[in-house]
């Protein structure tokens, strides 16, 4: 393993079971993290985990549903039983509405039941997070949040999940504000819609010929390129950079795409 930006240092991600919460536990540990890898779903951390390990990193393995404050108290104070602190906090756990791609997608229909889980695991979440955090977190720490860049354009999919991406951005600048004193950076990632397996499977050849046409650039974001931004935003690198939201989305939100004057 070679020597990397996150040597002894104690990174906790949530969300870490699949996608790019996973992408970036294993960035975090290739570079020397020792790594917490949460998820409410126990087989996703602990096959997170399992994976560092077999490349011979460090994880552990925590068990915990984000919108629950007392299961984060206990996930927390475990990491840090073994580990003594979180030098950087990735907070990436979310959920979509279901349907989302199609079905159910109309607010007259939306069930305010997954309004209010939605806003639970995106956002109390996250929230519940930092605050357990910032006790155990050394000064000159780092928090990263997963937003979306659903919280920045508006579209016809998503309800809940665009307004709690949104929110995260807004609370990213608390965070910073209130923490900045002790060097404490607090930044936001705003991915596009990474096409995993998983999502270009839920999408019709139609969507995915839209997505394509969107962007300026001719690939699309893998969670790997995702996992980059948020290992530079928790590292040295960006230490004067906080309270910001970084779009990662090959070009997709940087331009209007317009017909030309005959
Ligand atoms: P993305 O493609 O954006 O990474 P995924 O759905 O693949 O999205 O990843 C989100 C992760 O968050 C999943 O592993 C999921 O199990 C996890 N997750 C969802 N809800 C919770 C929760 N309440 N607490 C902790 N982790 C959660």
């Amino acid at each position: 393993m070679v020597s990397g930006r996150f040597d002894g240092k104690v990174v906790l991600v949530t969300g870490a079971g699949s996608g790019i919460g996973e992408a970036c536990a294993a960035r975090f540990a290739a570079e020397g993290a020792f790594v917490g890898a949460l998820d409410v779903r126990a087989a996703g951390a602990r096959a997170t985990a399992a994976a560092i390990r077999a490349h011979g990193g460090t994880a552990m393995a925590l068990t915990c549903d984000v919108s629950d404050e007392k299961q984060v108290q206990e996930a927390i104070a475990t990491l840090v039983a073994s580990f003594g602190r979180v030098d950087v906090l990735h907070s990436n756990a979310a959920v979509f509405e279901p349907g989302v791609y199609g079905r159910d997608r109309e607010l007259e229909t939306l069930d305010v039941a997954v309004w209010d889980r939605t806003m639970e695991v995106n956002l109390r979440g996250a929230m519940l997070m930092v605050k357990h955090s910032m006790p155990v977190m050394p000064d000159g720490g780092a928090v990263v949040l997963t937003s979306s860049v659903s919280a920045l354009v508006g579209d016809s999919v998503h309800a809940a999940y665009g307004a709690s991406k949104a929110a995260l951005i807004g609370f990213t600048r608390y965070v910073a504000t209130m923490y900045g004193s002790r060097g404490i950076r607090c930044n936001a990632v705003a991915p596009a819609l990474v096409l995993t397996p998983n999502a270009r499977r839920a999408m019709t050849p139609a969507q995915l010929a839209d997505k394509e046409a969107e962007r300026l650039l001719p690939w699309a974001c893998s969670v790997e390129d995702v996992a980059n931004l948020v290992a530079f935003l928790s590292c040295e690198e960006s230490r004067c950079l906080t309270g910001q939201t970084l779009v990662i989305d090959s070009g997709t939100l940087a331009h209007r795409p317009q017909h030309a004057v005959e």
